[in-house]
């Protein structure tokens, strides 16, 4: 089964093609980072035109390299929600009108079960169940996964999200937006040690986060040591991404502990980092636990989650051409597949 998918929620759009025994045909990006960069942060009308610019042109060149036609498709997945209303619209739009004029059955898929399941579009694939910690720009959550569908919550950040910190810290650092990357690139350089920041609620006995702390504690460093020389930069950012790790290094085992689970499977944004994934191999190699990341170039938005979320839940799909947005949409409210 041939299946495309289109993720519009935010500040990327993303095209691709997947097929169920084939595996992932194509994929194509087009981040609007640089569009609004110069703003400081995501400008949701902006994103909405620039999605409509981007997701047709992305469609042709996905199925061109795939040397496929739309003929062939057997469903169309889209991101339904969460997100950017207007942003998610536009992906509504499309899938609505393609699976039209194609009739073919559409699916709406939920953004963060797309982040979810996108370590299965990498080798080694885990095998359910396992503890899944989705670190993303809008969330930082664990989960206990014992299929798809089957989600239960252990334990979320009661304030910012870890991505949402790392950017916010980057701003407060003057590294510009989204910063989560830079901030990472500068903190190699840097001395972990010269500062010490908070481990919020590492002791709090359960498996909630809280970041909004660290970023006011990264916000007092910045205003003590003003004016910044590159190496005090550079130590803050060491100072931060040791904090976050540890603080979520901790919180995966506490949370593999409690489960009695033998697999952890990293999804988000914040999954691409370095720091992070030395941080847990490193923990769950000396306590024989399995780590599994998505494919690097597939932690932040992208199709090919969306397209593989599809896949899975094709039974799901239906010649509905009126699907509408779904803003708000908690992830505990879908149906098992
Ligand atoms: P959500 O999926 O919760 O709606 P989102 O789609 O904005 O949020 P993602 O695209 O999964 O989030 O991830 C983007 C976030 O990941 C940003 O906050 C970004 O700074 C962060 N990020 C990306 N790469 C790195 C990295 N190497 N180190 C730290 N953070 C990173
Ligand atoms: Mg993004
Ligand atoms: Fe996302």
């Amino acid at each position: 089964m041939l299946v495309l998918g289109i993720e519009s929620s935010c500040d990327e759009t993303g095209v691709a093609l997947y097929h169920s025994e084939r595996g992932l045909l194509a994929h194509r990006l087009h981040s609007q980072i640089a569009m609004h960069t110069e703003y400081g942060g995501v400008v949701p009308e902006l994103a909405s035109r620039d999605h409509i610019r981007r997701v047709l042109p992305l469609t042709e060149s996905c199925l061109a390299e795939a040397g496929a036609t739309l003929d062939e498709l057997d469903a169309i997945a889209f991101t339904q929600g969460p997100g950017l209303a207007g942003a998610l619209l536009v992906g509504a739009s499309v899938a609505n009108a393609l699976g039209f004029a194609l009739q073919k059955p559409v699916i709406g898929v939920h953004h963060l079960e797309g982040h979810l399941l996108s370590p299965l579009l990498a080798e080694p694939r885990p095998a359910f169940p396992f503890v899944a910690l989705l670190v993303s720009g809008g969330h930082t959550q664990l989960m206990a996964v014992r299929g798809i569908g089957e989600y239960e919550l252990l334990g979320e950040t009661v304030d910012d999200a870890a991505g949402e910190a790392f950017d916010k810290s980057a701003k407060l650092l003057g590294l510009g937006y989204p910063g989560g990357p830079a901030l990472s690139k500068l903190a190699d350089q840097g001395d972990a040690k010269r500062f010490k920041l908070p481990r919020p609620m590492l002791h709090s006995g359960d498996l909630d986060f809280s970041f909004s702390g660290l970023k006011t504690a990264v916000l007092n460093l910045v205003q003590q040591q003003s004016p910044l020389d590159d190496t005090t930069r550079a130590d803050i950012c060491a100072a931060f991404q040791e904090a976050i790790v540890e603080v979520l290094t901790k919180k995966c085992l506490a949370a593999l502990k409690q489960t009695g689970m033998q697999r952890l499977v990293i999804a988000g944004g914040v999954g691409a980092n370095r720091q992070l994934r030395a941080g847990l191999d490193d923990a769950a190699a000396r306590r024989r636990y399995q780590v599994f990341y998505p494919p690097l170039a597939l932690c932040t938005d992208n199709g090919a989650m969306i397209a593989y979320a599809g896949a899975m839940r094709l039974k799901h799909a239906r010649h509905d051409y009126s699907y509408g947005a779904k803003p708000r949409w908690p992830l505990d409210s879908l149906p098992v597949a």
